[in-house]
């Protein structure tokens, strides 16, 4: 069966402060990189959000603030790493749409893998504030939808992205049936993330690791920490906060990884998928700033995704 992937132009229109990281040519990147791979692919338009789909996650006092208060030219502050521009909401709206669609086509069986390449990213926005480049949480509002909309009792978000999503956990912490696994760079942004961290079911489960972590130390957590409390919940569907920040050439942050290892982290979870979830997996880019390994990894991980 074919990968679908899910983008729009819009997601160009959120512009960065000049010298930004979280910038357009990010997403560039990663599509000229995934379509240049010669993979078995459908891509789809991704639909604009409905405001009430945001409001599964975040207040509507904040949702009011980025789709009503849009300013007209250059950029509004919203925190001290994150800034809003004239077609920034349109770009998140795109963002969260492109996952709520990719959830329905997998539902109606039209595809069982698919690839949200879109910007801004998500999993640091939480329920009242923008935080860290991110605007709306499109992982957390499809992970809710998934389960209000078509009824599943499991949803799982696995989040490799080396910064923890702090929003994620905060907006999973109450659930019963939904978990939250991340893999991430211990004492780093945002701060939170911590092992202890487990939310009011067990259901976060937290495997900070420290600077320098290279491909098998990374690994193995996964297979420690993750995988074992992944395979008991079963989840029915699987969404992936896919951030590619944690390789070694990222400017951001001090992990070593490579390509092979998000190749390797993507064959277990589309194997437990097809064990637990009938082989659905929707993956989500997050971070990831060098551009050059940002554009590999991120083929590698699609072409990972359509493989089983
Ligand atoms: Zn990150």
């Amino acid at each position: 069966m074919k990968t679908a992937l899910f983008s729009h132009t819009d997601c160009l229109k959120h512009v960065e402060i000049p010298g930004h990281a979280e910038q357009r040519a990010r997403l560039t990147a990663v599509l000229d990189a995934v379509r240049a791979a010669d993979l078995d692919l459908v891509e789809h338009t991704a639909p604009l959000a409905k405001r009430a789909d945001l409001l599964r996650v975040h207040n509507a006092d904040y949702v009011d603030q980025i789709l009503d208060n849009a300013p007209l030219e250059g950029w509004k502050q919203l925190d001290p790493d994150t800034a809003q521009s004239p077609g920034s909401a349109e770009a998140a709206l795109r963002a969260v749409g492109a996952v709520i669609a990719a959830v329905d086509g997998m539902m109606a069986s039209e595809y069982t893998r698919a690839f949200c390449a879109v910007r801004p990213p998500g999993h640091h926005a939480r329920p009242g504030t923008a935080m860290g480049f991110c605007l709306f949480n499109s992982v957390a509002i499809a992970a809710k939808y998934a389960r209000d909309v078509h009824g599943l009792s499991r949803v799982a978000v696995i989040d490799f992205d080396v910064h923890h999503g702090n929003g994620t956990q905060e907006m999973f912490w109450d659930e019963a049936g939904l978990l939250y696994a991340s893999l991430h760079q211990e004492g780093f942004y945002p701060g939170t993330g911590k092992a202890d961290e487990r939310g009011k079911w067990g259901r976060i489960i937290n495997a900070p690791l420290p600077a320098g972590t290279d491909g098998t130390a990374w690994r193995q957590a996964y297979e420690e920490h993750i995988h074992p409390g992944l395979q008991d919940f079963a989840p029915e569907l699987i969404l992936l906060s896919a951030g590619f920040d944690a390789h070694r050439d990222d400017p951001l942050a001090q992990f070593n990884l490579d390509s092979a290892d998000f190749v390797w982290i993507t064959d277990k979870l589309v194997a437990l998928a097809l064990e637990t979830a009938n082989g659905r997996v929707v993956s989500v880019l997050e971070g990831g700033y060098d551009l050059a390994a940002l554009g590999r990894c991120s083929a590698a991980h699609v072409e990972a995704l359509g493989k089983a």
